[in-house]
């Protein structure tokens, strides 16, 4: 074993005690020393790279990934999918960015520079060089450890989906060598694709950043030491253990706050580290407040927050593609010099990433295969988070004249689409960035708030406490949040997530026709009697016939409540299992209908035209309900003028 690589894992404590008070099974270590040359947007690093054959079968290679060159040229998969463009940013076609292994070593000294290859294992695009597999002269055995040194150069790109550096800024992502993870004996190693985030397994880092001294840097996990280097540079030394990734951010012009966050209840201690552009000073009060409501909302309803620092690094002018990302204990935000305090987008971005740790974090599900799982179960959160702190129907947009609230903002994306995927499919797999958008952020979490209707409030509370505690710090999938949202309901819920996560299809159901009618007097011969004259007219007491015709308008088959209201007052509740494509309620009473609604209560928020869920006989003087009119029924009014 070599010094070097003895003394990394002796810091990193892969063999120390200190493994053995791991929240998480710790397959890899990361012993990185990375220095930045900020002229030349180049990283020079060298890692010391530990992982564990956790299989039962002997493993004969490694595949890496090499993130950044996703950015190398226009023929990546990452640039073929996403034609250069990510989020509204384009790329700078005068500033590609890529990774280069410099050497590969093993713990025994043997070179294995020579025997690595780029492979493409989704799409065979011998462009793209985002996936590295190293042969093995002798496997790693079952339950067998190996250590590789790797030394590798890296170029940023000019800012652009996610990391980069625009001017003096620069946010580090996505931006070492990083070993696939082994499930069931076989490699989960995805190419980086324009739809997709990340996976990996979770282990402990220590990273030595060496920048020159002007910098102010942030990273994840908390500093454990600083030291002056004789050339003038500065390194900062960071260590976090149960994380799966590690990004770190420089800028010369960020201004860092400390401030503690304390709770009693559950017990919570963290440090919550701003990096705010000097730019955004203005904004920061609003980054702290809504850092603390993160930490608060989602350490009561999920579970303690556990790690020492959470640090926000607040993206310079001209660098908001580095925005709105998350990674373990560290995530970037976004905001703008002016921003009215009723446009809550900085509080939005923060409580969204910042859930991330829980969502992505800790509960580490594959973002490649199944992204709903983060994105959607955090954007669920966010809304949740969001109302609470805000009101429901101002949690978004709060100006004179103009409220929207989070859940109206993620219905408006889903109403006005096409319905071309379902939301569980692999990421790249969606017919482009918009429909992978809206169905794994907006549709998915809209379809956990139904599911919450449905099951109720304390028990959907409980459906999420329970899957965070149980599948904290491991890789779930679909199946397991599933499993657990049945298990804690009692129910049997396939016909939920059959629909709402296979199925491209949609929700609508709608009151089709309401009528009332005075029946007429008898008339005409009734059994031997005699034929009575006249035409029928109006008597006291007449009775009045009212038809309600309810309608499945989409696909998918929820249960639907149906509430029909008369003249006198009266209101009738109808269950119907929504099944047929419609079904008939017939009245006779002596009162006059005035309307039926069906689903009066708003609960299947995946419904995606509210505005046909109710009908009067009479033109309304008030609506029937509040949200169906006013902005969102016109939004939603204009949507419908161009969906097809
Ligand atoms: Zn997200």
């Amino acid at each position: 074993m070599k010094k070097g690589i003895a003394l990394g894992l002796a810091a990193l404590g892969i063999f120390s005690a200190a493994a053995a008070a791991a929240l998480s099974d710790r397959v890899v270590g990361y012993d990185i020393r990375v220095e930045l040359d900020p002229e030349a947007k180049t990283l020079r690093g060298r890692q010391i790279l530990s992982w564990r054959n956790t299989s039962e079968e002997a493993v004969g290679s490694l595949p890496f990934h090499l993130y950044l060159n996703a950015f190398k040229n226009n023929r990546t998969t990452f640039m073929r999918e996403s034609g250069g463009a990510h989020r509204g940013f384009r790329n700078d076609p005068g500033a590609w960015g890529w990774i280069d292994l410099r050497s590969v070593r093993t713990s025994r000294g043997e070179d294995l520079s020579s025997s690595w290859r780029h492979i493409q294992p989704d799409d065979g695009n011998l462009d793209d060089e985002t996936v590295a597999e190293i042969l093995l002269s002798q496997p790693v055995p079952p339950r067998g450890t190996i250590v590789l040194e790797i030394e590798f150069e890296a170029r940023l790109p000019k800012v652009f989906a996610r990391s980069g550096y625009a001017g003096d800024f620069f946010m580090v992502g996505q931006w070492f060598p990083k070993i696939g993870v082994l499930q069931d004996g076989v490699w989960n190693c995805h190419q980086y694709h324009a739809n997709s985030e990340f996976f990996a397994d979770f282990g402990e880092y220590r990273v030595e950043i060496t920048v020159p001294p002007r910098f102010v840097v942030g990273a994840t996990g908390p500093r454990v030491s600083t030291r002056t280097n004789p050339n003038g540079t500065r390194t900062y030394v960071h260590a976090q253990g149960d994380v799966h990734d590690f990004a770190w951010a420089a800028c010369p012009d960020f201004v860092e706050f400390r401030e503690r966050f304390v709770l009693d209840s559950p017990p919570v201690e963290t440090e919550m580290i701003f990096l705010v552009h000097k730019s955004h000073l203005g904004q920061k009060e609003r980054y702290f407040r809504s850092l603390r409501q993160g930490l608060e909302f989602f350490s009561r309803n999920y579970g303690p927050y556990p790690y020492e620092t959470i640090t926000l690094v607040d993206p310079a002018p001209g660098a908001m593609a580095a925005g709105g990302m998350e990674y373990p204990t560290l995530f970037t935000a976004g905001t703008m010099s002016f921003l009215p305090a009723g446009i809550r987008f900085p509080e939005l971005v923060t409580i969204h990433e910042f859930g991330h740790g829980y969502w992505y974090g800790m509960v580490a599900s594959n973002e490649f295969e199944e992204a709903w799982l983060d994105e959607g179960i955090n954007t669920y959160s966010e809304i949740k988070a969001m109302d609470h702190y805000y009101g429901p129907d101002r949690s978004f947009i709060d100006l004179p004249g103009l409220k929207i609230g989070d859940m109206f903002y993620h219905r408006l994306a889903v109403i006005g689409s096409g319905r071309f995927d379902p939301i569980l499919r692999r990421s790249w797999e969606f017919v482009g960035g918009g429909s992978y958008g809206l169905n794994v952020y907006s549709k998915a979490a809209l379809a956990l708030l139904t599911l919450e209707r449905i099951l109720g409030e304390d028990i959907m509370a409980k459906v999420m406490r329970t899957y965070f505690e149980k599948w904290k710090f491991r890789h779930p999938r679909s199946e397991d949040f599933i499993r657990v949202a049945e298990e804690v309901s009692g129910r049997e819920l396939d016909w939920f997530f059959d629909q709402v996560l296979r199925s491209p299809d949609k929700l609508d159901y709608a009151v089709s026709s309401v009528s009332s009618e005075k029946e007429a007097v008898p008339t005409g011969r009734f059994g031997a009697g005699a034929v009575t004259a006249g035409p029928g007219g109006e008597e006291a007491g007449q009775i009045i016939r009212s038809e309600v015709v309810v309608w499945r308008a989409g696909e998918w088959v929820f249960p639907q409540e149906i509430e029909v209201v008369f003249e006198d007052g009266s209101k009738v509740r109808e269950a119907w299992d929504g099944r047929e494509r419609w079904r008939k309620f017939v009245y006779r009473r002596p009162s006059r209908l005035v309307s039926a609604a069906v689903d009066p209560e708003g609960k299947c928020v995946l419904d995606v035209n509210w505005a046909n869920n109710s009908k009067r006989l009479d033109p309304p003087k008030a609506p029937l309900r509040k949200h169906t009119l006013g902005l969102v029924g016109w939004v939603q009014h204009l949507l419908s003028l161009i969906q097809l």
